[in-house]
């Protein structure tokens, strides 16, 4: 599927390299968890810096690691555990079962950790640019629901019903960039830096000058145009989902990578949906949420959620702005 590996631009990182009123910057990009991920830090001291944020980045390959469904890492990885399907309880990694527990006390069906069998279908008729026949999603589907997995809590292990098998990519970036903001703000030299997991953004402390963060939002039918600006205080992440990010089309219809688990059909009722939470972990939770719930059902889950907020763009390109946002999104058009 074509692939955009950033969904948010950031309109001014003050990190660039150099010093502003003594402080020292630092800034280092790489590609993990499918993704360019780049950590940039200010502090005191140029050595711990740099050190807070390899550090970051090691906190990225440890949560890559056990959530990558395509690769074996380890022993108690995602992949693994797929590879365990119909075999009974499964023993896995410490961050695999904190996701998979956190999703389990969640209501919502419209986001399912399970869809792996119908992801696999539409992507192996993505490198082809071809439908796959209803035939062929009714097969992948029966494979696929929130009761094709247990959790057996006092044990911390997972089983899979025979068939099935699980994919994090809707929660695991987010989960990631709460793990590397983490890991950065122990390191006492840090006094700001902004993570950016391909549009997973998480900022710790304001600009070296004072002012707020600001994060330009991508318009979905432009996306080399922004929406508009989004001002960030410290501590806040924000996620975006959109069906500019990875899709593939035939006879001029998009069909892109988030899926209605109800139909397996890719999502069409939003072409955007951007989540801001004091947690990344839950801002990429709902922003893929939002993005397949219908537009009044996704109003209405924001206006129930005091975690989040939201700026949801639906396919006739009518954008709505959640009340808390109003005062910190301006609209560029
Ligand atoms: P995101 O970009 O965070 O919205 O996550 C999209 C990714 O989550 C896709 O590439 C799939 O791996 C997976 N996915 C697609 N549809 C769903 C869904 N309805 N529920 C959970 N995961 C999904
Ligand atoms: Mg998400």
């Amino acid at each position: 599927m074509k692939k955009l590996l950033s969904s948010l631009l950031i309109i001014s990182s003050l990190l660039t390299t150099g010093c502003f009123f003594k402080q020292q910057s630092y800034q280092d990009t790489r590609f993990l968890m499918d993704t360019i991920i780049t950590i940039s830090v200010t502090g005191k001291d140029q050595a711990a810096i740099k050190n807070a944020t390899d550090e970051a980045f090691i906190a990225f390959k440890e949560v890559e690691d056990e959530t990558d469904r395509y690769k074996s890492h380890k022993p108690r990885d995602l992949y693994a555990l797929n590879q365990h399907n119909g075999q009974g309880p499964f023993i896995v990694g410490d961050h695999l079962y904190k996701l998979l527990l956190m999703y389990k006390e969640q209501p919502y069906t419209a986001l399912d950790l399970s869809l792996g069998p119908i992801i696999d279908v539409w992507r192996t008729h993505g490198e082809t640019k071809t439908v796959p026949s209803l035939e062929e999603i009714k097969t992948a589907l029966a494979k696929c629901g929130r009761d094709k997995f247990s959790l057996d809590t006092t044990n911390h292990t997972v089983t899979l019903t025979a068939g099935s098998n699980l994919d994090l990519g809707a929660i695991a970036k987010g989960y990631a960039v709460d793990y590397a903001a983490s890991v950065i703000t122990k390191n006492k030299a840090v006094t700001s830096a902004l993570i950016n997991a391909g549009g997973n953004i998480k900022v710790i402390g304001t600009k070296a000058n004072g002012k707020p963060w600001r994060i330009g939002i991508q318009d979905p039918r432009n996306p080399q145009e922004i929406l508009g600006i989004l001002e960030m205080k410290n501590g806040q992440a924000i996620a975006t989902s959109g069906d500019y990010q990875r899709y593939y089309e035939v006879n001029g219809v998009r069909y892109c990578h988030i899926l209605d688990p109800a139909t397996g059909q890719p999502a069409r009722n939003a072409i955007s949906t951007t989540v801001v939470s004091s947690s990344a972990l839950t801002a990429d939770f709902f922003s893929t949420l939002l993005f397949v719930l219908p537009h009044e059902e996704a109003i209405s889950v924001v206006k129930n959620t005091p975690q989040i907020e939201a700026i949801i763009v639906n396919p006739k390109g009518e954008i709505y702005v959640s009340p808390g946002l109003r005062n910190t999104f301006t609209k560029e058009k």
